[in-house]
């Protein structure tokens, strides 16, 4: 339930309008807006009696929610998320490219790729320390010294950088040298790695799990506003289905539907989804013609040789076309 605030309500009475929520043992959540505080009520098992807080001072209207997450949702705030990291805001307006190779391999290999998707309109950088592969024999990450290496690049090129968290064990690590932390397809309902992120002061992105639906997305998310991090970014990055012409299928309608159910920024990452380079590229292009607010693109300056990824990752002039092409798709949308 959400119980909006008139215009006029004084910190006062929004103050006891939090504290006759909390007397029925529900847990509220002020949200402030642009013009009015609604109060979002949370915890609760079963249907709130909206009587109990009609009647009190200052208070507007109470409006039931009825979807499953709150938080995340459009009917407890209006207005889009925008989430700031390093002089780079990801969200509503803005068009965010984050580009990188699958695996930090090493410093030359980073370093290089770093410079070349910079050079060509990268705004975030992306590398993973710590790689979730299905074999247990193939290239695992560098680990802690490659988040020293994306410190490093960071330093040196000036992009913010993600990469992914496995597990709760690195996580304190992985949060002192990300800007964005990562959580990936395969962690999407690792309840507890979520809990831990949302009492993260980093932003996360969340990528969806690849068979798991919109709904059981945005209730990972929900645990993410939940345990008090609002900056989280969804990532669609394509689902199983049955087909074998791409390793997964990427879910383009995702987009429309999140951007109506949530305020949070959606982005699409076609590498993960094509699995192969010559799809990326018109996916990418389809993506930002539906309105995602951003792009994360597995780019190595020398896929031939990359140690994860390589088939799908971009030569940096394949990655230098797509920049030029998307903004002239945005450009072309009015944007
Ligand atoms: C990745 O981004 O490196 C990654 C492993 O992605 P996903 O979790 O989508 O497979
Ligand atoms: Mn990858």
């Amino acid at each position: 339930m959400l119980i909006v605030m008139e215009k006029t309500a004084t910190p006062e009475q929004i103050a006891s309008v939090v504290a006759a929520v909390q007397g029925q043992g529900y847990e509220a959540r002020p949200i402030p807006g642009g013009e009015r505080t609604s109060i979002g009520v949370l915890r609760n098992q079963g249907p709130v009696e909206a009587a109990l807080f009609v009647g009190l001072p200052g208070v507007r209207d109470v409006i039931p929610v009825t979807r499953p997450y709150k938080l995340v949702s459009r009917e407890f705030q209006a207005q889009d998320t925008l989430v700031h990291v390093g002089g780079v805001t990801i969200g509503q307006g803005h068009l965010t490219i984050i580009a990188g190779p699958c695996a930090v391999e090493s410093e030359t290999q980073t370093l290089k790729t770093a410079e070349l998707v910079a050079a060509a309109g990268a705004h975030i950088f992306r590398g993973g320390a710590y790689k979730p592969r299905t074999s247990p024999y193939a290239f695992q990450g560098l680990g802690l010294e490659g988040l020293k290496i994306l410190r490093r690049v960071r330093e040196t090129v000036g992009l913010p950088v993600v990469t992914e968290v496995l597990d709760e064990e690195s996580f304190p690590l992985v949060e002192e040298y990300a800007d964005i932390i990562q959580i990936g397809t395969r962690n999407m309902q690792n309840f507890s790695l979520l809990r831990r992120a949302g009492r993260s002061r980093r932003p996360v992105v969340l990528k969806r799990g690849m068979s798991a639906t919109i709904d059981e997305w945005l209730m990972a998310a929900e645990y993410l506003l939940a345990g008090g991090n609002a900056q989280t970014i969804l990532c669609e990055r394509g689902v199983r289905t049955f087909v074998n012409h791409s390793r997964n299928t990427l879910d383009l309608s995702a987009v429309p539907y999140v951007r109506k159910e949530s305020h949070l920024p959606i982005i699409i990452d076609p590498s993960h989804a094509a699995g192969r380079r010559d799809q990326v590229i018109p996916l990418a292009r389809a993506a930002v013609a539906a309105e995602a607010h951003g792009l994360m693109i597995e780019v190595h300056h020398n896929p031939d040789q990359a140690l994860s990824d390589g088939a799908q990752s971009l030569y940096p002039e394949q990655f230098a076309t797509l920049c030029r092409q998307v903004l002239a798709i945005r450009a072309a949308m009015g944007a």
